[in-house]
C-alpha cells in the first residue's frame, strides 16, 4: 500500500472517522514498523538544558515575553551527572534540549557534548533550536551524533504567524534542516498536531516534505493550548471548521501511521506530548501505530515543571529511576522491549551515522 499512496488517499485517511477502517490503518503501521525497524523501543534520555528563549513562538510556554516563568539553565556539572544516569539506565541516548538560549555558547555547548562522548560513549542528540552554521559544525564536530528541529507546519503563512523571525527574517527551518544534513549530523524534525489555523491540506504537505527530505527522525505531537501564550488564549483565528484539523489524539495517531507507511524505516517517538492527553496509555498507543522511540525525562525534578513548553506535562514528579520502571513495565505490557546501543536509523540494513562519518564533514 505504501507505493500506492496517492494524495487522495492521505487525505482520505486524515479525515477518516471510521473506526474499523482505522483500525485497519494502526494495523498496516504496527506491521511496517515492526518489518522495518522491529520490536525494540530506543530510550533517548532527555535533558532539558535551559528554559530561557529569546524567541517568542506563539505557542510555546518558554518564549521570551512569558515574564511569569522563573528561568534556569543547568550546569555543565549537572548535565554530566543527567547523562551518567542516562548510561545507568542502560539508554543509548541523551537529548539535549532548550530554548534558544544564546548563553549556551558554541565553545560550552561543544565542551559538554565532548564530556559526555568521552565518559559515557552515548550518542548525543542536540534540539537547541535555531543556531548559526559555526556553532552547528562545531557541535558536529566536538561529536554530536544529532540534531532535532521540527519544521512545526509546512504552511509558511501560519509558521511566520506562531513563530516570529529573529531581525525581521522569517525562519526558514526547512533550509536549516538541510545544512544540518550537510554537516553530516542524522537529523529528526516533526510538527505540532492542530495549531489554530491548521489545516488538513497543511497537514498533507507536511506528510510530503516528511516523504521527500528523507528526515532520520520524525515527531508528532497534538498542540497543547498554553494560558500565558497568544495562541493559548480564546480568541485565536482557525481555519473554516471544516478545513481546521483538530489537536485530538486521534488526529495524532493518524498523522503518526500514515508517516510509518510513507517513511518506514524512520525513527517515530511517541511523543511526552501525547503522553500527556492521555496519561493512562497514550504512550502505548502511539507506540502500536507506528512509533519505536521515547524519550523518557532525565531533567532534575526542580527544573522539570520551569521547563513549560505547555502545561500540565506528565511525568513531571517521578525521579530517573521511577521513570525507567514504570516504563519498562508499559513496553513490556504491549509486547516490545528496549532497545539496545544508539539505535540509530538504519537504512537497508546500513547504520546511518556510518554512512556520514565526521571526517567527510571536516573535509567538506
Ligand atoms: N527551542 C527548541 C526546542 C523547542 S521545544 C526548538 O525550537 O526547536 C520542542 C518542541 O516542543 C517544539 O519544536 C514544538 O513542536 C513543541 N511544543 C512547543 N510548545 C508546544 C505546545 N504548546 N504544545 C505542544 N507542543 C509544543
Amino acid at each position: 500500500m505504501r507505493g500506492s499512496l496517492t494524495d487522495d488517499d492521505l487525505m482520505g485517511w486524515l479525515r477518516e472517522t471510521d473506526a474499523a477502517r482505522l483500525a485497519q490503518l494502526w494495523t498496516l503501521a504496527d506491521e511496517t514498523r515492526r518489518t522495518h525497524v522491529g520490536d525494540d523501543v530506543h530510550l533517548r534520555g532527555l535533558i532539558e538544558v535551559s528554559n530561557h528563549c529569546t524567541r517568542q513562538c506563539g505557542y510555546c510556554g518558554l518564549r521570551g515575553e512569558n515574564r511569569g516563568l522563573t528561568r534556569y539553565r543547568m550546569s555543565a556539572d549537572e548535565v554530566l551527572e543527567a547523562a551518567r544516569q542516562a548510561y545507568a539506565c542502560g539508554y543509548g541516548t541523551v537529548v539535549m534540549q532548550a530554548g534558544e538560549d544564546p548563553a549556551l555558547t558554541g565553545a560550552w555547548v561543544a565542551d559538554v557534548v565532548m564530556r559526555i562522548k568521552r565518559e559515557t560513549g552515548l550518542a548525543v542528540t542536540l534540539s537547541l533550536g535555531e543556531r548559526d552554521r559555526d556553532d552547528l559544525r562545531a557541535w558536529r564536530e566536538a561529536g554530536a551524533d544529532r540534531y532535532l528541529l521540527r519544521f512545526e507546519t509546512s504552511d509558511r503563512k501560519l509558521f511566520q504567524f506562531i513563530h516570529p523571525g529573529r531581525r525581521g527574517q522569517p525562519s526558514d527551518r526547512l533550509a536549516l534542516l538541510r545544512e544540518i544534513q550537510g554537516l553530516g549530523y542524522e537529523t529528526g524534525s516533526g510538527i505540532m498536531m492542530g495549531v489554530p489555523g491548521q489545516t488538513y491540506a497543511s497537514v498533507l504537505e507536511d506528510l510530503r516534505v516528511f516523504r521527500d527530505y528523507d528526515f532520520d527522525m520524525i515527531g508528532i505531537g497534538p498542540f497543547i493550548p498554553h494560558p500565558d501564550t497568544p495562541l493559548g488564549g480564546r480568541e485565536v483565528p482557525r481555519a473554516a471548521a471544516d478545513e481546521q484539523v483538530p489537536n485530538s489524539e486521534l488526529m495524532v495517531y493518524k498523522a503518526m501511521a500514515l508517516t510509518r507507511l510513507l517513511c518506514p524505516d524512520v525513527n517515530m517517538p511517541s511523543t511526552s506530548a501525547l503522553a500527556t492527553i492521555n496519561r493512562r496509555d497514550g504512550r502505548e498507543q502511539g507506540l502500536q501505530r507506528g512509533a519505536n522511540v521515547v524519550m523518557p525525562n532525565l531533567t532534575p525534578v526542580p527544573y522539570r515543571r520551569l521547563y513549560a513548553i505547555y502545561p500540565d506535562k506528565a511525568c513531571i514528579n517521578e525521579s530517573a529511576t521511577t521513570c525507567h520502571g514504570c516504563l519498562n513495565r508499559r513496553l513490556l505490557n504491549i509486547g516490545r522491549r528496549p532497545g539496545r546501543g544508539p539505535g540509530g536509523r538504519h537504512v537497508r540494513g546500513v547504520e546511518r551515522g556510518v554512512r556520514r562519518p565526521v571526517a567527510t564533514v571536516r573535509g567538506a
